[in-house]
């Protein structure tokens, strides 16, 4: 019998159906209908997360990061690594399900490696994450809480209406599923000023980079005019701000599967769904650091800037940069404390001549920051620092781009919540990141001013 696929081939199904007993035949529509709410059940039934945990674990020799490694590799549907190690200074966060709990205890201990659970229950920790309070205007917007992607993009709106004189609003690229990726440019008028290019919420799960770069626009709104440094960086530069890229992703993590990394995106016939985009920017695409796997959280995806997101942003800042000169572009992460310079790609790879300004300004950023919370980051070359990962933005902003002080910053936590940073640190980390942009904001003045 021929194999079928497509419901809607109403021969087939009826040559096929002829053969069941009479008792078991349902009509072409009856089968529609059902197949419909399967479809319907399957796709909107939320992942759980009941009973995992999340464990970290602290290689002591290049054996055992390897063997760390080599477990992600082969239960890439099992445990979710949530912190990779590339260092035998940093260690490994992976969220163990309820059922490999035993199997991996007994894994670790079979190699005398010890264990520290850092969340006892996902699901627990992640219900408490949302208090939501729906807000009808930017003067009413609540920063304390963590924002559906509705809210966000509205968010654009109405903060552009309230500070008009100094925000324009513009949609900056549609996604995969066909949403609006809104993006703002803030600064007083001028022409050809240098520009600053920041993005959040690239990676979908990690809901605090969101939060923090519409705080601290809203800093910058407030502060202009009153806060000389602040006014002197709109003044002097174009700040364009994407506050959530992964539009499609981040609704994912809402209705599905809170701990959701990637895009959305399809090409073909593929079992699994998504790319990673911070893997799909075209430098060094496709090398150390990124998966060719469909199913890894670090897919590359099929081609570099296959991601609409990727593509239209990229394109975007390019044309921009014919007529601006890009100074710095930053893309917002979590977790880790980490404030990255190039080269992403390869530890091997020789520092830019660039890199003693790099970690000029990466030092008066991070003490900034640690001055108010007294919360500590690390800074450096990023790959030397944490791992190698290619086809980054990174490394796309500081080769391509052509901006000179290119980072990617990992927010807050250290591991304690790590994605699942409660709502409740999102004013702090506004707040501290605001500080370490202005520190940061001077440095570019005393260079490009
Ligand atoms: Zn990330």
């Amino acid at each position: 019998m021929r194999r079928w696929n497509n419901f809607s081939d109403i021969d087939h199904y009826q040559r096929f159906a002829a053969l069941l007993p009479r008792e078991f035949q349902i009509s072409f529509k009856m089968m529609k209908i059902i197949l419909c709410f399967c479809a319907v059940v399957s796709c909107c039934v939320a992942v759980r997360y009941d009973g995992y945990q999340t464990w970290r674990v602290q290689p002591r020799d290049s054996n055992e990061i390897e063997w760390l490694n080599s477990l992600k590799d082969r239960l890439v549907d099992k445990l979710d690594f949530w912190q990779n190690s590339g260092r035998l200074d940093r260690p490994v966060d992976v969220m163990v399900p309820p059922t490999a709990l035993s199997y991996m205890k007994e894994a670790l201990m079979s190699r005398g490696l010890s264990y520290d659970v850092m969340i006892a229950d996902v699901q627990a920790l992640s219900d408490s994450q949302i208090k939501h309070d729906v807000t009808t205007s930017a003067m009413s917007f609540n920063y304390n809480v963590y924002h559906t992607y509705d809210e966000i993009q509205q968010w654009v709106f109405d903060f552009t209406t309230e500070h008009n004189s100094i925000v324009e609003q513009f949609q900056i690229a549609t996604s995969f599923e066909g949403r609006a990726i809104n993006a703002i440019k803030m600064g007083s008028t001028g022409l050809n000023k240098p520009a600053i290019y920041w993005q959040g919420g690239i990676h979908a799960r990690e809901w605090i980079s969101p939060a923090t770069v519409m705080y601290i626009a809203k800093m910058l709104a407030e502060g202009y005019g009153s806060d000389s440094t602040v006014t002197r960086m709109l003044d002097t530069f174009d700040i364009y701000i994407v506050p959530l890229l992964n539009a499609d992703g981040y609704v994912y993590t809402w209705t599905n599967d809170r701990l959701w990394r990637k895009t959305r995106s399809k090409f073909g016939v593929q079992v699994c769904v998504g790319t990673d985009p911070n893997r799909n920017y075209d430098y060094q695409w496709a090398g150390q650091g990124a998966s060719s796997g469909k199913c890894q959280d670090t897919y590359h995806g099929p081609f570099a800037h296959s991601e609409p997101e990727i593509a239209s942003t990229t394109s975007y800042l390019l044309e921009r940069a014919q007529r601006q000169k890009f100074v710095s572009f930053i893309d917002f992460h979590a977790y880790s404390q980490l404030f990255l310079s190039p080269w992403s790609y390869s530890q091997f790879a020789a520092l830019p001549v660039e890199s003693a300004d790099h970690n000029t300004a990466s030092v008066k950023t991070v003490n900034a920051l640690k001055s108010l919370y007294g919360t500590e980051y690390t800074y450096g070359p990023s790959a030397r620092t944490l791992y190698a990962a290619s086809g980054c933005s990174v490394d796309w902003g500081f080769g391509v781009l052509g901006a000179k002080y290119s980072y990617v910053i990992e927010l807050r936590d250290t591991g304690r919540y790590g994605f699942l940073l409660p709502a409740s640190q999102i004013e702090e980390s506004g707040l501290e990141t605001f500080e370490a942009m202005k520190a940061f904001g001077e440095h570019l003045l005393s260079e490009f001013a």
